[in-house]
């Protein structure tokens, strides 16, 4: 049996998904790891479905018994939630209370897509598990933002009494990458300015001045910034009005047409990089223009975040397509040599998981590759959160 009393429990609760890792925080060790799909449908001809997120709970449990993770005899240290958004209030980790989970309530009108499945699992896990719940905000990394990089240039009543600003999102995954760059680098956080491209299905972008988020491409919601597996980015919001009014489609089609149906997916008919620069690489006109807008979006924010950060040390990519793509990352540095941006071929084309500089030696910005691990991230924030607690 193993011993499980270090490590925590990471969930992602989606509205139909649950997503779990064990992990131990001092040595980043997973114990056990799955994913329970399907939540509020009840059996189903296949009988796959999980009627509500307590029965994937119960799910999650018995696959950790499996895994060798009798949590009764064990126990685990910790349950640490990843919880999309926790408006502009919420920087760090908190430990689940009533209270805590009243806020949360109090900010699905700004994440109506991601706070109900969060909260669903909360109460779940609360109802599971007789041990310490933490949430871990998707949001907590930005709130440092300045107010020049969060507000948008709208009227008070609809900043203040709709709190409509930029929030940004991945903020656990900028976190990490950023500390992590420290750590490969040897150098103290504090001392150098970097710009972390996180590009996933979801892609963000982040300027992080000496450890500090300065400014980062997702706003009130993850719709904004970079082009994305299905989402569209930045587009002029009056495309808005216009297909509404012009074209006669509906809010709720437009915000889907935007979130699900535009990206990559839009421009080439598929969400999926690699098959991107396959059809690209086949000679799909559609696909080669997908990967030049795709390109064009991220060289447009590494240029400005140069510019608002006054100067840039460190370029990082990671997630799916920033970790694996090194075509795309030669093509982002392509044109922004004279910004002291370039990648020695070698090493950026070297198969490889670990974190690792890409750029020549004595280059003026050293371009890395950081693998990305957002439940590490959400395990430590939440042993460290209770270290304190005990002190
Ligand atoms: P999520 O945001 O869902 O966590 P990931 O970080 O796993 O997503 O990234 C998924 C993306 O990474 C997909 O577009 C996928 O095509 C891309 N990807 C994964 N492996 C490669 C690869 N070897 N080359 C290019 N793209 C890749």
């Amino acid at each position: 049996m193993t011993d499980a009393r270090d490590a925590v429990l990471v969930l992602n609760a989606g509205s139909s998904s649950l997503k779990y890792q064990v992990v131990v925080p001092g040595t980043a060790e997973v114990l056990a790891k799955g994913l329970v799909e399907r939540i509020g449908e009840d059996g189903g001809p296949d009988g796959a479905g999980v009627p509500d997120h307590g029965a994937a709970m119960s799910v999650v449990t018995d696959q950790l018994a499996d895994a060798g993770l009798d949590l009764g005899r064990t126990g685990l240290r910790a349950v640490g939630h990843r919880v999309v958004h926790g408006g502009p209030d919420f920087s760090d980790p908190v430990l689940v209370d009533d209270a805590v989970v009243a806020d949360i309530r109090d900010l699905v009108p700004l994440a109506p897509l991601h706070n109900p499945g969060a909260l669903a699992g909360i109460e779940a896990a609360r109802a599971a598990f007789d041990i310490p719940q933490v949430a871990v905000f998707d949001t907590a990394f930005f709130t440092s933002l300045p107010p020049a990089a969060s507000t948008y240039a709208l009227p008070e009543d609809i900043r203040t009494q709709h709190r409509v600003r930029r929030y940004g999102f991945h903020g656990t995954s900028h976190r990490y990458v950023s500390r992590a760059a420290a750590d490969l680098l040897g150098r103290p956080l504090e001392s150098f300015q970097q710009v972390v491209l996180h590009l996933g299905n979801g892609c963000s972008a982040s300027a992080i001045a000496g450890g500090v988020a300065a400014d980062t491409s997702m706003g009130l919601t993850p719709l904004e910034g970079l082009v994305m597996g299905t989402r569209s980015g930045d587009v002029d919001p009056a495309v808005f009005t216009f297909l509404h009014e012009q074209v006669g489609m509906s809010v709720a089609e437009i915000d889907t047409m935007l979130n699900k149906r535009s990206g990559l997916k839009g421009l080439a008919g598929v969400n999926d990089f690699r098959e991107v620069l396959a059809r690209a690489d086949a000679g799909d006109g559609d696909a080669r223009l997908a990967f030049d807008v795709y390109v064009h979006r991220l060289r447009h924010y590494v240029g400005a975040y140069t510019a608002v950060l006054g100067g840039l040390d460190v370029l990082v990519f990671t997630a799916g397509v920033g970790e694996n793509a090194p075509r795309l990352r030669a093509a982002v540095v392509e044109t922004l040599g004279r910004l002291g941006l370039s990648v020695d071929p070698e090493r950026n084309e070297a198969p490889s998981h670990e974190a690792r500089v890409v750029s020549p030696d004595g280059s003026p910005v050293t371009v890395l590759v950081v693998p990305t691990n957002e439940e590490l991230e959400i395990a430590r924030q939440t042993a460290t959160l209770l270290d304190t607690r005990h002190d």
